[in-house]
């Protein structure tokens, strides 16, 4: 049999990313007696692989004289969210996002810059910690064990019981069947979102095909623990955050940059598919390649446009992992290791053979780059209206990476109200249960709010904080 320890708390928190950890420590700051489980043994979900997260008129900010404002963001998102944004959510963490800055100013994190990771719209609100995301956990976690929170590392909530309305009881096991019984008074669903399970990826949001780029760890136990209690997925589900990488590699390989420059970019059967440049704006190439039904694209290069990226800049950059003007100076060595592998990436001295290559119908191809150098001859492109980046293929040999779709994260799923408590179908809060992070709908809308960069991570960790603001009235009253 099974082996069973029985456990009281005031607030169980189920995942240990930067929505748990940071609601972990603000209810101990609060005198809350917490328990905190995560699946894996790693603390840190997926916000330990980011590497920066959104504030709005931060300490930060202010000293760099960011002129941003909370009014200007919480404007912007309403209307990229297309006015589908719950409002109320939305400004509890355009106001109270600053406040997550303090605190881990307060625990030592040190902020190299702050910046704006997309183009057209400017805003600087994705700040940078020395140590990106990593060191925010690595330094959250530390705090927390030295408050006494109980950690229990590669244990997963299975079951969630509520009685009388109220969350009642937490089950988790590890995988040497230990079990722990948990009866909080309030619990916490922070699980990380859906991106790793092809299931509810093509149930919400129709990307079966689309591989994740996180820990795998957030295959969508939230939704499911939510409806145990009587929750439900938000009609703002689907929202998800792409971005386009080549196959296999790290976003933050100089390789998966080039991949994504507006050069002239071609679907599997060699044909032009959209305005190139529209890559300059962060995810909008991970969206668009998504949707192509072979899921993949080539970036075509000639040698001067490689030589450019290594010896120039990259245009457009990674997130904010490579700024624009980075110069991919490891480019030639990753290019080498992938021509070498055969699968991502070709070399021919002519169009022709890298059609070959590359396996594309050969007059198609020949034609759509015949109409490419016309366009930039004229400096227009009549058919998807790109006027910028227009450059010819003139010198050999000529490069084709391959361009393919991955799934950052979720960005929205249990509904939740402008406290994070979960609601039932009837629109009711299930007594002390809240959903925060990837796990909460409602802040973006339908949409992934790609324009404000940080924005998944710094509102995992100011949900967090709100979660344990609410959580703690609740648990002194109960
Ligand atoms: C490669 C990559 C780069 C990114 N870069 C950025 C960036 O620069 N800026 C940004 O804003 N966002 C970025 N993101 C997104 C960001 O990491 C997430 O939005 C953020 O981590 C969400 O926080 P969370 O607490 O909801 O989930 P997570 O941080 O993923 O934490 C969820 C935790 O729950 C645990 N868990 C899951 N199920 C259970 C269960 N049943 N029981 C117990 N534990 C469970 C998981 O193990 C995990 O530790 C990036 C994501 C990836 C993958």
């Amino acid at each position: 049999m099974a082996e069973r320890e029985t456990l009281r708390c005031q607030l169980a928190v189920i995942g240990g990313g930067a929505a748990g950890l940071m609601a972990a420590l603000e209810a101990t700051r609060r005198g809350l007696d917490v328990i905190l489980l995560d699946r894996l043994d790693d603390l840190g979900g997926n916000a330990a692989r980011a590497a920066g997260h959104a504030a709005f008129e931060s300490v930060e900010q202010r000293n760099r004289r960011v002129s941003l404002t909370k009014e200007g963001v919480y404007q912007a998102m309403m209307e990229l969210s297309d006015w589908n944004a719950n409002p109320s959510l939305l400004s509890r963490f355009v106001e109270r996002s600053a406040e997550v800055v303090d605190r881990l100013l307060e625990l030592g994190i040190h902020y190299d810059k702050v910046i704006a990771i997309d183009p057209v719209h400017q805003l600087t609100t994705s700040h940078l910690p020395t140590g990106r995301m990593r060191a925010v956990v690595d330094v959250l976690s530390t705090e927390l064990e030295r408050r006494g929170v109980r950690i229990y590392r590669g244990f997963r909530a299975e079951q969630l019981e509520v009685a009388a309305g109220s969350v009642s009881a937490i089950v988790a096991r590890n995988n040497v069947g230990a079990e722990l019984l948990i009866q909080p008074c309030a619990a916490l669903i922070a699980t990380g979102g859906y991106a790793a399970s092809p299931k509810l990826m093509r149930r919400y949001a129709g990307l079966a095909k689309t591989p994740s780029a996180g820990n795998g760890a957030d295959t969508g136990d939230g939704l499911a623990l939510a409806a145990m209690a009587g929750g439900h997925a938000s009609s703002l589900i689907g929202a998800v955050l792409v971005a386009a990488t080549t196959n296999g590699r790290p976003l933050t390989d100089d390789i998966s940059c080039a991949c994504v420059q507006p050069t002239l970019w071609v679907d599997g059967s060699g044909r032009r598919f959209c305005n190139e440049a529209l890559a300059l704006a962060l995810y909008r190439a991970g969206d668009i390649v998504a949707r192509l039904n072979q899921g993949f694209a080539w970036s075509i290069f000639d040698q001067s446009q490689i030589d450019k990226l290594i010896h120039s800049g990259a245009r457009r950059g990674m997130g904010s992992a490579i700024l624009p003007g980075t110069k991919l100076t490891k480019l030639r060595v990753q290019l080498e290791e992938d021509l070498a592998g055969g699968e991502t990436a070709f070399r021919a001295d002519s169009l022709e053979e890298l059609a070959g290559l590359i396996g594309v119908e050969l007059e198609p191809f020949i034609n759509e780059v015949s109409q490419y150098h016309e366009a930039c001859a004229e400096g227009v492109d009549h058919r998807f209206f790109k006027t910028h980046n227009l450059d010819p293929l003139l010198h050999p040999p000529f490069y084709a990476l391959r361009m393919e779709a991955t799934a950052l994260c979720t960005t929205g799923a249990i509904e939740v109200d402008e406290f994070l408590r979960v609601l039932d179908h009837y629109g009711n809060p299930v007594g002390g249960l809240y959903a925060a992070g990837n796990d909460a709908a409602g802040p973006w809308g339908k949409t992934a709010i790609t324009t404000i960069g940080g924005a998944p991570a710094g509102f995992a960790l100011t949900s967090g904080l709100l979660v344990a603001e609410h959580a703690a009235g609740w648990c002194h009253r109960h």
